[in-house]
């Protein structure tokens, strides 16, 4: 049986996440239990909110633990099962997180024929659920409307974007630099996008939303968030997904116009996707049909070795990941 590295959590970041807030392991591959299966991991999955997992501060998750495996989503094959419902060889999406290998009983099996494996850590799982459930049931886009999204480029944005044009929406996209705007426009068919990097979030906006905005996907939270609250029309909706631009910070970000809220009767909601995990097997099927039919495209960036995972993930926190970021395992 060849041996297991894992990367667990040596210290907890105070602001920025470093490479000495990590420590490579190497150990035995585990015994089986009753029950159990023993997964090779193939990909693993790097999200932002692990940075979140890194710190102790109060969440709607527990933290990792100082000398545990850093979580996170992975897709591997069976190499050995003493489950009834798992065979030798089949594909899997485990919660095993930054190691090559583990055994547990918390795992689903995924369809290779239907899709890359690496789509179900993506477009296909977590941030495509995010996107799915974020928009329809927060969001509530109507044919018509305007709906804006940030970190467009990205893993849930670009899934965003993509199906508010399917519902017949027009879509504007903010990204940072030309090179994720151009294929915001070109590659997802965005209406428009806005590089928040130039510097004129404000003018921007009025000029690509001039009927205001019925839906803001926010992403990022902070000065973005702050920005869009004053184009947001009467009776719209923000949907609060994630603050990637805060993850880091020290400090929270002080929202100066809030007043916006009361003024347009702004629904403001925060949405974590596991509230619906009973439905995802309905945003499964409607993403996956999108992607057969070319109409959803996806992209992604990849990290080649365990070993690089920190490296990834702190990139991905600064921005420089452009596309859904994976980690290549085998
Ligand atoms: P992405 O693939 O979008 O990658 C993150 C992107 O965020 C970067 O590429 C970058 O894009 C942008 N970004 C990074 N730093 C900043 C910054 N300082 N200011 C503004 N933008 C920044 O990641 P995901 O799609 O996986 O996640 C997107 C958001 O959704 C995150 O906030 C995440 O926490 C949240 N999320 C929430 C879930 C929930 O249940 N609520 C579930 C899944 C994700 P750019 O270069 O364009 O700025």
């Amino acid at each position: 049986m060849p041996t297991n590295r894992r990367i667990v959590l040596a210290s907890r970041p105070e602001g920025a996440a470093s490479t000495s807030n990590f420590r490579l392991e190497e150990e035995q591959v585990p015994t089986l239990q009753p029950g159990q299966v023993l997964v090779r991991n193939l990909w693993l999955s790097l999200d932002p909110y692990m940075r979140g997992r890194m710190s102790d501060a109060k969440s709607y998750v527990k933290a990792v633990e100082i000398g545990e495996v850093m979580v996170g989503q992975t897709v591997g094959e069976v190499v050995e099962s003493r489950s009834p419902q798992f065979a030798k060889g089949d594909h899997v999406l485990t919660q095993l997180g930054w190691q090559l290998f583990g055994a547990t009983k918390e795992l689903v099996k995924v369809d290779p024929d239907r899709a890359p494996l690496s789509y179900y850590l993506g477009v296909l799982g977590m941030p495509g659920m995010t996107a799915y459930f974020g928009l329809k049931e927060i969001g509530q886009p109507k044919p018509g409307e305007t709906v804006v999204v940030s970190a467009a480029s990205g893993a849930v944005g670009s899934v965003v974007g993509q199906l508010a044009r399917i519902a017949g929406c027009r879509v504007v996209g903010i990204a940072g630099g030309p090179a994720k705007c151009d294929y915001v426009k070109r590659e997802l068919g965005f209406d428009a996008c806005i590089d928040y990097k130039a510097g004129n979030l404000d003018r921007d906006l009025k000029e690509s939303c001039p009927k205001g905005v019925d839906v803001y996907f926010d992403n990022v939270g902070g000065a973005t968030l702050d920005t869009l609250l004053r184009h947001m029309n009467l009776f719209s909706r923000v949907v609060v997904c994630g603050l990637i631009s805060e993850y880091n910070a020290t400090e929270p970000y002080g929202l100066k116009n809030f007043r916006a809220v009361l003024v347009n009767r702004i629904r403001l909601q925060g949405m974590i996707v596991f509230d619906w995990k009973d439905r995802y097997g309905e945003a499964l099927k409607a993403l996956a049909g999108h992607l057969a039919e070319g109409k959803l495209k996806y992209r992604e960036s990849v990290v080649e070795g365990l070993e690089n995972a920190p490296q990834g993930l702190i990139a991905l926190l600064k921005g420089q990941n452009f596309g859904k970021q994976l980690v290549k395992l085998a």
